[in-house]
C-alpha cells in the first residue's frame, strides 16, 4: 500500500494522551465555565450590547478549550478503534465536555428567552453585528427548548443513551471481519477492505464480497436492529418533548432550509431517476453485461484498473487545486507538509473518511483509507475541499465558523469536480476519458440519487417507528422499496442487499444528514456550470462564499451569487449538467450508441 506511513501528527493538539495540558484544559474549561456562570447567570437580559459581546467571546473561548480534549480523543479513537487508551480518554473527555456544556447551557437559554424588545435592541447594535445570525438561530429553537434542568438531564442521559448506541455501532462495525477468497488465498478482511472489492474487475468477486459483507452485518442483526430501533425511538421521544411536528424538522431548522425547498429538491431528484437508469444501462454495455447488478455499478471499465500511488494522488490534487486558484493549492499543500492527513489503511481504523475541525483557531485534520484507487484520489480531494473551506473561514469567530450543513458539502464536491475536469483536460485517450466520466457520473449518482434514496428510507423508517418496533424484515422492505425506485429495471439488486441499510453510519450518527449531500452536489454542479460560463471572474465570488463560513443562512449566502434555492427550477440546472456529462460519455463510445 502506497499510503503506508502516511499518518497524521496530532502534536499541535497534545503531545500524547498523557500530556498534562490535556488535564489542564479539562480542568480550566470547567473552572472557566463555573466562573462564567457566577458572573452571567440570570443577568443576560440586562447586559448592554458591548457587555454581551464580551460575554459571547468568553463563551466561545471556553467552548473551544473544553472541546479540545474530546476532539483530540475522538481523532485518536478514529485512527485506532481498538486503542483502549483512546477509548477511555474519549469517554472521559466527553463526560468532562458535557459538564462544561451543562455549565454554559444557561447562557444560550437566556439568549433564547430574551424579551422581543430587548432582542431587537441587541441585534441592532453594531457591537453585536457579527453575532446577530447566531443569536437569531438560537431564538429560532426557542419553541423547542426545555427548561435548563431538563436540558441538562437530556445531555447527561444522552451519554449512556444515543451516544453509547452510536459508539457500539462504530465498535461493532469496526470489529467485524469477513472471510473471503481473494486472488486464490483465503483472507480475513475488515469492512472497508471488503467494500474496496466492489471496484475489482471480476463480477463474481464483487458479488461474493458484498454478499459476505451484508451477511456479516445480518449476523449481527439483533444488535443492529436494536440500535436502529432505539435511536429511532429516542429521536421520536425527543421530538415529542421538544414539540417538533415531525422527525425531519429539527434537521431543517439546523440546516436553515425550508422543508418545502428540500421536498422540491427531492421530488426533482426522483423525477430524474431515469437519468441514473440511462447511465446504468450504458454502463452495462460498457462492461459487457446484459444488465447490471448493484454490485456492478462501480465496476472498472478495464480489466486492469489503474492504481494511483499516494504520492501521485497528492500531485494530481495539488495541481488541480492550483489550476483553479493558487490560494487553494497553497492551503492544501500545508495539509501534506504539516502531516494533518491520515491516509494509511489500517484494519482497526474507523470506516469512511472525514475532515474534522476544532474551530477557527486550529487546523483541521483529514482521515481516509487510501487504497490506491482513482476513487481514493477523489476522496482525498473531497476531504481537502472541506479542509480548505474551514481554513478560508478561519477568520470567522467560532459561532460563525462552521458552514450550515447544506453548504458543508459544497467545497468538498466542488473540489472533486475541479479534480475531474483537470484530469479530463490533460487526457486525450478516449478510454481514459471514458473511465473518468464514468467515475464522475458514478460519484454524482451516489451523491445525488443514492443519498436521496437514503433520505427517503430514513424518513420512512422514522415514520414507521411511530407506531411500532421495526423488525429487520420491515427495515429490509423499506430499504428495498426505495432502492427499487431508483434502479427500476436497469439494475438487479442482489438478495443480501436487504441488509444494505445496516452498515451506513449516517443513520446512526446524524439523522437526515444525507439530503445535505443531494443539496450540496446539485448546488455544486450549478456552481461549476457558472464557473465554466464566467471563468476567472467566478473564482473570487466562490472564495467569498467559502470564507463566509456559517455567518449567515444558506439562502442568504447563495443569493450573493445570484442563486435562489427556493426557485424549484434551480435544481434543474444540476440535472442538466448530469445529462450533459452522460451525453459526453456516449460520445466516447465507438461505435456511437443510440
Ligand atoms: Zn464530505
Amino acid at each position: 500500500m502506497s499510503a503506508a506511513g502516511v499518518s497524521w501528527d496530532l502534536a499541535t493538539l497534545y503531545a500524547g494522551p498523557d500530556d498534562p495540558s490535556l488535564e489542564t484544559d479539562l480542568r480550566e474549561a470547567q473552572r472557566a465555565a463555573d466562573d462564567f456562570g457566577v458572573r452571567y447567570r440570570g443577568r443576560v437580559a440586562t447586559l448592554a450590547p458591548d457587555e454581551l459581546a464580551v460575554a459571547i467571546a468568553e463563551y466561545e473561548a471556553i467552548e473551544e478549550r473544553g472541546r479540545r480534549p474530546s476532539f483530540y480523543a475522538s481523532l485518536l479513537f478514529a485512527a485506532d478503534t481498538h486503542d483502549e487508551t483512546a477509548k477511555r480518554l474519549s469517554e472521559r473527555a466527553r463526560e468532562a465536555w458535557v459538564d462544561v456544556v451543562n455549565g454554559l447551557t444557561f447562557f444560550e437559554l437566556e439568549l433564547k428567552d430574551l424579551p422581543d424588545e430587548r432582542h431587537a435592541v441587541l441585534v441592532a447594535s453594531p457591537a453585536l453585528a457579527d453575532c446577530r445570525h447566531w443569536i437569531d438561530g438560537l431564538r429560532r429553537l426557542r419553541p423547542h427548548t426545555l427548561s435548563e434542568p431538563e436540558e441538562r438531564v437530556i445531555n447527561q442521559k444522552n451519554l449512556t443513551g444515543r451516544d453509547t448506541l452510536a459508539r457500539i455501532f462504530d465498535e461493532l462495525s469496526g470489529s467485524l471481519r469477513f472471510r473471503l477468497v481473494v486472488d486464490g488465498a483465503e483472507r480475513e478482511l475488515a469492512a472497508p477492505d471488503v467494500l474496496a472489492l466492489l471496484y475489482r474487475p471480476e463480477p463474481e468477486l464483487r458479488e461474493r464480497a458484498f454478499t459476505v459483507l451484508l451477511e456479516g452485518f445480518a449476523a449481527q442483526g439483533v444488535v443492529l436492529t436494536g440500535i436502529f430501533n432505539a435511536l429511532l425511538q429516542d429521536h421520536r421521544l425527543e421530538c415529542n418533548l421538544r414539540r417538533f411536528p415531525d422527525p425531519v424538522t429539527p434537521t431543517h431548522l439546523d440546516n436553515e432550509v425550508r422543508a418545502e425547498t428540500v421536498e422540491a429538491m427531492m421530488v426533482a431528484t426522483e423525477r430524474h431517476y431515469g437519468l441514473a437508469q440511462d447511465y446504468f444501462r450504458l454502463k452495462a454495455t460498457l462492461v459487457g453485461l446484459p444488465r447490471l447488478k448493484n454490485t456492478d455499478v462501480y465496476a472498472p471499465l478495464d480489466a486492469a484498473p489503474r492504481t494511483i500511488p499516494f504520492e501521485e494522488a497528492r500531485r494530481l490534487v495539488l495541481s488541480a487545486f492550483e489550476g483553479f486558484a493558487p490560494a487553494f493549492g497553497t492551503l492544501a499543500r500545508t495539509f501534506f507538509d504539516e502531516r494533518r492527513i491520515d491516509a494509511e489503511p489500517r484494519p482497526s481504523k474507523r470506516l469512511g473518511a472525514f475532515c474534522a475541525s476544532l474551530g477557527p483557531s486550529a487546523n483541521p485534520f483529514v482521515l481516509l483509507s487510501y487504497n490506491d484507487t482513482p476513487r481514493d484520489v477523489s476522496t482525498l480531494a473531497h476531504e481537502l475541499g472541506h479542509a480548505l473551506h474551514d481554513r478560508l473561514a478561519g477568520h470567522q469567530r467560532p459561532i460563525n465558523y462552521q458552514p450550515p450543513l447544506p453548504l458543508a458539502e459544497t467545497a468538498s464536491t466542488f473540489a472533486e469536480l475541479v479534480l475531474t475536469h483537470a484530469l479530463l483536460e490533460q487526457e486525450s485517450d478516449p478510454a481514459v476519458r471514458r473511465a473518468l466520466l464514468c467515475a464522475r457520473l458514478e460519484d454524482t449518482i451516489a451523491t445525488v440519487f443514492r443519498q436521496n434514496v437514503l433520505t427517503r428510507f430514513e424518513m420512512a423508517a422514522h415514520e414507521r417507528r411511530r407506531s411500532s418496533l421495526l423488525g429487520a424484515d420491515e427495515l429490509g422492505d423499506l430499504w428495498w422499496q426505495e432502492n427499487a425506485r431508483l434502479y427500476g429495471d436497469a439494475v438487479e439488486m442482489i438478495p443480501a442487499y436487504r441488509w444494505g441499510w445496516s452498515y451506513i453510519p449516517h443513520f446512526v450518527h446524524s439523522r437526515f444528514y444525507c439530503y445535505a449531500y443531494v443539496f450540496g452536489e446539485l448546488l455544486v454542479l450549478a456552481l461549476y456550470q457558472r464557473y465554466q460560463d464566467d471563468g476567472a471572474a467566478f473564482v473570487p465570488r466562490y472564495l467569498d462564499l467559502l470564507a463566509a463560513g456559517g455567518s449567515d443562512a444558506p439562502d442568504v449566502l447563495l443569493r450573493r451569487l445570484d442563486i435562489d434555492v427556493d426557485d424549484a427550477a434551480f435544481w434543474e440546472r444540476g440535472f442538466a449538467v448530469i445529462a450533459s456529462l452522460l451525453a459526453e460519455l456516449r460520445r466516447t463510445v465507438t461505435p456511437p450508441l443510440s
